[in-house]
């Protein structure tokens, strides 16, 4: 069984990590993230609600978010194994999460200092529709600004300016930080194996460290 959350400031390569684990290990990928955007993208009732919250870099209401991972948990895809990418997000959610018996087994903390945090997400684009990650710099598409897969065109996201991403990491540190200490201590009960990655690394040489830790 692998149950995996990643935690870590924006920009610090969750969403790239998570395409590589969920292929190599076969793990569906739940990013909470993607799923809002979609709803934003569709103009669904939800969508139409988070729009202003996530355009400003806050984050959405717990109970939103709970219900709709409850909602995606229940499928008998996410059973055995998942990747939570972007939840939980609040202690009232990694509470609730406990409570609801939804146990998982490894959490990955992504470490990355402010300067590269804005460098890496002023590079970034995304294909919406998948939640497919590039960027600019670092991992380009192969024709500039399209999807390698499906050819349509890639987005900058909204929230991936500056004065945003400041927001976004105001919500990191004030709301998000403190599960780091929840979950070490979930790791010195024995209940979980927690561990850091050094997200300065290139993709690639921290996929290669998560391979060592989940081998
Ligand atoms: P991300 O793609 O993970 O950077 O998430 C983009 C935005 O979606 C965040 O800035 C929040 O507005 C919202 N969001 C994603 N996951 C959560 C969550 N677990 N709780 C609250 N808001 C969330």
């Amino acid at each position: 069984m692998l149950r995996i959350i990643l935690i870590g400031p924006p920009g610090s390569g969750k969403g790239t990590q998570s395409q590589f684990i969920s292929g190599k290990y076969n793990i569906p990928q739940i990013s909470t993230g993607n799923i809002l955007r979609s709803e934003i993208y569709s103009k669904t009732p939800t969508g139409k609600k988070i729009k202003k919250l996530i355009d400003t870099g806050k984050l959405i209401n717990d109970n939103i978010i709970i219900n709709l991972i409850k909602k995606i948990l229940n499928k008998k895809k996410y059973k055995n194994n998942f990747l939570l990418d972007g939840f939980p997000r609040t202690m009232e959610q990694a509470i609730c999460m406990k409570n609801y018996k939804i146990f998982v087994n490894y959490v990955l903390e992504f470490k990355l200092c402010e300067k590269l945090i804005f460098e890496r997400l002023s590079g970034r684009r995304i294909h919406i529709p998948s939640g497919r990650i590039y960027n600019i710099n670092y991992n380009p598409s192969k024709i500039v600004n399209k999807d390698d897969i499906t050819n349509e065109k890639l987005s900058i996201r909204q929230d991936d300016t500056e004065k945003i991403i400041k927001n976004r990491l105001n919500e990191y540190y004030k709301l998000t930080k403190p599960l780091l200490s929840f979950y070490k201590d979930e790791s010195i009960k024995g209940n979980i194996k927690y561990f850091q990655l050094n997200c300065e690394k290139n993709p690639k040489d921290i996929s290669k460290e998560i391979e060592k830790i989940l081998k």
